[in-house]
């Protein structure tokens, strides 16, 4: 059963900041409603004040700098991110990865500054988000921050946010040459989200032989999304081999801290890691290396 509250709608970023400020001892803001309406249900939220920051327009955007690379708006929607021109063209991989997360009903209404501050671990834009070193824009009644998307998840649904504070937007940087990303989850229900995931930059050189920069990041393999710093290391400098791609995804799968659900076990998840550590590794590897 829902608690009662009280509904407060919102328009502009200055009048919910206000709103904030006037309620901040006992509010929730609302978007979609997609992760929250579930929490309410269950009676494990059950906030005096809904802030409705659905109709927040000027948060409804994704645009691209070619200094500064996209900026996608707290209240966009999954939908428009997959469907957006910008996005295929300068960062196809959000393609992939919003197609295959939930349903389209879901996409149309959730939005992706709901998605992360929600920090749900089988999320899926947290990995590729990180693998490609975003950004978020987060704000309060007095002043505006930036927080590097790495450092903004903090436990199992929780973040970097404070109290007061509203996310403004995603900032993805441009991403640089001869680097591709990659991005996968594994799930028993198609859309459904994944009993793990992982996402893989890789940056090679001119001639595609060496890697440069190596990120992987793994989802539902800890409480946060998290990188797997010491296999990203076995790659830098390094030629792409089967023996080594099997050796960094044996290390990712050690460098994870899995649960053991009703979904999976944990050694599962560790086999599936270190398969589809290899898989997006190599994936990325080709496409950067296939890169002019
Ligand atoms: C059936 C179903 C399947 C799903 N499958 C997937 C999946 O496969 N992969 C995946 O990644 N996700 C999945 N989701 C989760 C979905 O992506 C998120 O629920 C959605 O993106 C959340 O956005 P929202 O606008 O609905 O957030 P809301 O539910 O409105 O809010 C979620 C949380 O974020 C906070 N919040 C919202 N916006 C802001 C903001 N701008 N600043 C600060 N705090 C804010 C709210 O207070 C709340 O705590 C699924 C959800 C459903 C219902």
């Amino acid at each position: 059963m829902i608690h009662d509250f009280n509904y407060l709608r919102a328009t502009t970023v200055k009048e919910t900041l206000n709103l904030i400020d006037k309620h901040k001892d006992d509010y929730k803001i609302i978007c979609g409603g997609q992760s929250l309406l579930i929490l309410m249900r269950q009676g494990l939220v059950a906030p005096e004040h809904l802030i409705d920051i659905k109709n927040v327009q000027e948060l409804d955007y994704i645009q691209f700098d070619q200094r500064k690379g996209l900026k996608i708006g707290a209240t966009t929607t999954h939908r428009e991110i997959e469907k957006s021109a910008l996005i295929k063209k300068h960062c196809n991989v959000l393609v992939g990865m919003e197609e295959n997360l939930a349903s389209v009903q879901t996409r149309n209404w959730g939005t992706i500054g709901g998605n992360l501050a929600h920090a749900d671990p089988a999320g899926d834009p947290g990995p590729v988000f990180i693998a490609m070193n975003a950004a978020v824009k987060i704000a309060n009644k007095e002043r505006e921050r930036t927080l590097l998307l790495d450092e903004f998840f903090s436990d199992y649904f929780e973040t970097a946010l404070e109290d007061n504070e509203l996310l403004l937007e995603v900032q993805i940087p441009i991403i640089p040459p001869k680097t591709a990303i990659a991005y996968e989850k594994f799930n028993i229900i198609k859309n459904d989200q994944g009993i793990v995931s992982v996402a893989a930059s890789i940056t090679v050189d001119r001639d595609g032989l060496s890697c440069i920069d190596a990120r992987i990041v793994l989802g539902a393999a800890a409480p946060i999304p998290m990188r797997a710093k010491k296999a990203e290391q076995m790659l830098v400098g390094k030629k792409l081999t089967d023996r080594m791609l099997d050796r960094v995804g044996e290390r990712a799968s050690e460098e994870a801290d899995p649960v053991d659900d009703i979904h999976a076990t944990e050694a599962y998840r560790r086999n599936l890691i270190k398969s589809l550590t290899k898989r997006m590794v190599k994936k990325a590897w080709s496409q950067a290396k296939a890169l002019t």
